[in-house]
C-alpha cells in the first residue's frame, strides 16, 4: 500500500472566500497575496483559480521577484506587487522584463533607482510608509520628501501609498485606530491611491480600507483574528471555507494494554486497556510536533485525541470512542470539519505557519467543483 497523506486543495473554496473580501470591501481594488507559494497551497494553480475571479483592474501580491516571474511564467496577466520590492540592478532587470510593481520601503532602494534611471524609467511602486509596525517603510517626516525624489527618478507617477497594520488581529486594540490616523494624516492632499488592509483590517477595521485591500490568510479561508475558544469574530469569519484539507489514513489499529506508553518518551499512559490508532502523518509532513496530548484529530469525520508525542512519519490516536475504525480508513488533520486555527492554537503557533509548512512529500490534489 502505497503512503497516503493528501492535502487537497479546494478551488471553489478559494473563490468563495475572494467573493467575501469584495462582500466585506465592496469599493476597493483587489490585492491577492499569494506569497510563500501561496501559503502552501501552490502559487500556480490558487493563482489561476483567483484570476478567474478577480477583475484586470485587480492584482496579485507576491514577497519577492521570483515569486512574481513565476507568475507571470503560468500566466497571471494582471498587476504584480511584489511587497519587498528589489535589492539589486539585476532585479530591475526582470521588473522591466516582466512589468512587475514593486513597493519602495528603503532609502536604498531610491539610491540604486537614482543610479539606474534607465531601469526606473515608468515602473509603477507603492512607497510603503511607517507608521507603527516598524518593520519596513519611511518614517512619516521623510514621505514627502522620498516621495518627490522618487517621482524624479523617472518611475511611473502614479505612486501609491501604503502601510500595514501591526494589531489589525486584535479587535480590542487600540493601536490599529492610533496607526490609520497617521497614514490619513501623511497622505491628506495627496491624491495617490491608498492600501493599509489585510485580512483582519478588511474584516475588523472598514476605516482601513483605503483605495486597494490585500487579503491573504482570510482568502485560505482562515479566520484572521487571534484565536479564542470563545470565537472571538466577525460575522463576515463564519462564512469563509477551509481551502487546505490535510488528511492521511490508519495505518494500524492495536490493542494496547491499561498503564503501557505510547511512543517516543513514553508522554502517554493508557488509562484502560483501549484501542491506538496510528495515523500515516508526521512532523516530516508538517504537522506540528508541538502538538500535544489531546489535540483534535478527525477520524472517519468525528473528533479523537492526539495521544504522544508526534513522530516524523506518525501519530497515534485514541481510538476508543471509535471501535468500529480500521486500517485504511480517512483521518482529516485540519481542513474540512476541523479548523487549522484550533490544531495552531493547540501547538502555540498560527494557522499561517502550519499552512506554510506542508512539505513536499505530501501528494497536492485540486479540486474545482461544488
Ligand atoms: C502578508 C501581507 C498581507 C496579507 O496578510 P494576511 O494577514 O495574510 O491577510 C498584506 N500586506 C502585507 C504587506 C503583507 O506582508
Amino acid at each position: 500500500m502505497s503512503r497516503v497523506t493528501r492535502a487537497t486543495i479546494n478551488l471553489a473554496a478559494l473563490k468563495h472566500n475572494l467573493a467575501v473580501v469584495k462582500q466585506a470591501a465592496p469599493l476597493q481594488k483587489i490585492m491577492a497575496v499569494v506569497k510563500a507559494d501561496a501559503y502552501g497551497h501552490g502559487i500556480a494553480r490558487v493563482a489561476q483559480a483567483l484570476a478567474e475571479v478577480l477583475t484586470e483592474q485587480d492584482a496579485f501580491a507576491v514577497a519577492s521577484i521570483d515569486e512574481a516571474v513565476m507568475l507571470r511564467a503560468v500566466g497571471i496577466k494582471n498587476s504584480i506587487v511584489v511587497l519587498q520590492g528589489f535589492n539589486s540592478s539585476a532585479d530591475l532587470a526582470l521588473i522591466q522584463q516582466h512589468d512587475i510593481s514593486v513597493v519602495i520601503h528603503h532609502i536604498s532602494q531610491v539610491i540604486l533607482l537614482e543610479l539606474q534611471a534607465e531601469q526606473a524609467n515608468n515602473i509603477k511602486c507603492w512607497l510603503k510608509i511607517d507608521t507603527g509596525m516598524h518593520r519596513l517603510g519611511f518614517a512619516p517626516d521623510d514621505v514627502k520628501k522620498m516621495y518627490q525624489r522618487l517621482l524624479n527618478t523617472g518611475v511611473d507617477t502614479e505612486i501609491g501609498l501604503m502601510t500595514h497594520l501591526a494589531n489589525a488581529d486584535d479587535l480590542h486594540s487600540t493601536k490599529s485606530d492610533a496607526q490609520i490616523e497617521l497614514f490619513n494624516q501623511i497622505v491628506s492632499g495627496n491624491p495617490a491611491e491608498t492600501s493599509l488592509a489585510n485580512s483582519a483590517a478588511i474584516l475588523g477595521w472598514p476605516a482601513a480600507h483605503g483605495h486597494w485591500v490585500r487579503p491573504g490568510i482570510m482568502l485560505y479561508g482562515v479566520n484572521p483574528f487571534v484565536y479564542s475558544t470563545e470565537g472571538e469574530t466577525n460575522k463576515l469569519t463564519t462564512t469563509l471555507q477551509p481551502v487546505m484539507t490535510l488528511s492521511a489514513t490508519l495505518i494500524a489499529v492495536n490493542k494496547i494494554s491499561k498503564d503501557e506508553t505510547i511512543g517516543y518518551g513514553s508522554t502517554w499512559q493508557c488509562p484502560e486497556d483501549m484501542l491506538v490508532g496510528v495515523v500515516s502523518i508526521g512532523y516530516g509532513d508538517g504537522y506540528p510536533r508541538h502538538a500535544p496530548s489531546g489535540t483534535p484529530v478527525l477520524v472517519n469525520g468525528k473528533r479523537v485525541a492526539l495521544i504522544g508525542r508526534v513522530s516524523m512519519d506518525m501519530i497515534m490516536v485514541d481510538l476508543r470512542e471509535q471501535a468500529d475504525a480500521k486500517v485504511g480508513d480517512e483521518v482529516i488533520l485540519w481542513g474540512d470539519g476541523l479548523p487549522v486555527e484550533e490544531i495552531a492554537a493547540a501547538a502555540g503557533t498560527i494557522g499561517y505557519e502550519l499552512l506554510c509548512g506542508v512539505t513536499r512529500r505530501v501528494a497536492f490534489e485540486y479540486k474545482d467543483d461544488e
